[in-house]
């Protein structure tokens, strides 16, 4: 015979639940009860009597048990059965410090859930909105949000922030039309490290806040990029003086592209045929369909000013590909175009651009874009969409942090 031999006794119930548990003494499975018509499993935890513990908070080893208060914990299912652990929590006598309560070794002080179901939660609750995993665990969703704030909360605490120096910053909309949050990127992580309500200037006082307590230097920022919003100029200038700004490609052009809604919706009132085009002069004209490209195409051949609108928006894209000692003159020239085109918003929205000018030519010279930030607004989206529902604004800071915050998470390996 070359193969092992089988051990002499089998292995029993409550010793094969101890070992699965991964338990060390004193604590062993005592009791095993399968409520079938329950569909749960409970699985009784207990330590021999006179057990000695250490104290909780000396350390001092071989405290007697003083009392005991019997708690519940749920923990992973054993096949379709929700298994819940129970057991008497060992308060000691400790001859320094007193009554003290002794730690559980299979869950968080105070929590009713065991580590490893919490670790299963927060693995779901990366794939589903919170309302989805509750179902599927047939728990509140009020705990599983407090299990995620925890947990959230703890790997933001441990995170060093020592070499971030680029940032990438923008608001979003928690609800239409009400309460912003403002979420701030380290741009080389590509992740939100802060994100706070609100979007004035007390938002970026809040990140350089939390920046520095984190083990970061509001000194060592060197670059912000950002929208031309002036409650975030005013914040990044008193609290990170010595970064640049660069003004975000996307949001210029935004400003501009709202500049020919405007122009747009004004002459619609003469013009019937500008009614619902908005999308025309705003998309992208290479991602138009065949029959919306041949509708802008008659509209532009028409003579409207949202045409004349549309041409100056359209060339002003080319500025961003400038070669830095070309860019200047570009602008000027566009610059004449647009103050000259007796076109009200775009002149509007063209002296916006040159109040922010230095802002603007840092884009050519850094070719830094809110790119990672326009990636991570889709995983910010998809927060609002797992959040939506609870009107907590928390909520929705939460779920940023968990899909889009790059942060180092309690896994359940199954692997
Ligand atoms: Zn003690």
């Amino acid at each position: 015979m070359t193969t092992s031999q089988p051990p002499e006794t089998p292995i029993t119930p409550t010793a094969l639940f101890t070992l699965a548990l991964g338990l060390q003494p004193p604590w062993t499975v005592t009791e095993i009860a399968l409520q079938l018509d329950q569909n749960e499993l409970h699985l009784t935890l207990d330590f021999p009597r006179g057990s000695r513990w250490a104290c909780p908070q000396c350390a001092r080893p071989d405290c007697p048990v003083h009392d005991t208060e019997t708690r519940q914990w749920r923990h992973l299912n054993f096949f379709q059965y929700a298994c819940y652990l129970q057991a008497r929590q060992p308060r000691v006598q400790c001859p320094d410090c007193g009554v003290k309560t002794v730690a559980v070794p299979w869950a968080r002080p105070g929590m009713g859930f065991t580590l490893l179901f919490e670790a299963f939660a927060l693995t779901l609750m990366q794939q589903m909105p919170v309302r989805a995993a509750s179902e599927v665990l047939g728990e509140w969703d009020t705990r599983l949000w407090r299990v995620l704030e925890h947990y959230v909360q703890a790997a933001r605490d441990e995170r060093s922030l020592a070499t971030v120096t680029a940032v990438g910053m923008d608001e979003t909309a928690a609800r239409r039309g009400h309460h912003y949050v403002t979420l701030f990127v380290d741009t080389a992580q590509a992740a939100v490290v802060f994100a706070t309500p609100g979007k004035d200037a007390t938002t970026v006082e809040r990140f350089a806040e939390d920046l520095a307590a984190h083990g970061g230097d509001p000194a060592a920022v060197a670059e912000v990029t950002m929208d031309m919003s002036p409650a975030f100029i005013k914040g990044v200038t008193e609290q990170f003086p010595g970064a640049e700004i660069t003004f975000d490609k996307f949001h210029v052009m935004k400003l501009v592209g709202e500049a020919v809604d405007s122009v747009r919706r004004q002459e619609q009132k003469d013009r019937p045929e500008l009614k619902g085009t908005r999308y025309l002069w705003l998309r992208n004209p290479e991602t138009l369909r065949a029959n919306s490209a041949a509708q802008l195409a008659t509209l532009r051949a028409a003579n409207l000013k949202t045409a004349r609108a549309y041409a100056i928006k359209e060339t002003l894209k080319a500025f961003w590909d400038q070669p830095v000692e070309e860019a200047e003159a570009f602008f000027r020239r566009w610059y004449v175009w647009a103050t000259h085109s007796r076109l009200e918003p775009i002149r509007q929205a063209a002296k916006t651009i040159k109040a922010h000018w230095a802002g603007v030519l840092h884009y050519v010279v850094t070719r830094k874009t809110n790119a990672v930030l326009e990636g991570i607004n889709s995983l910010v989206q998809a927060a609002k969409a797992r959040a939506r529902g609870y009107r907590n604004i928390h909520h929705f800071i939460t779920m940023i942090y968990l899909l889009a915050g790059k942060l180092s998470l309690p896994q359940l390996n199954l692997a």
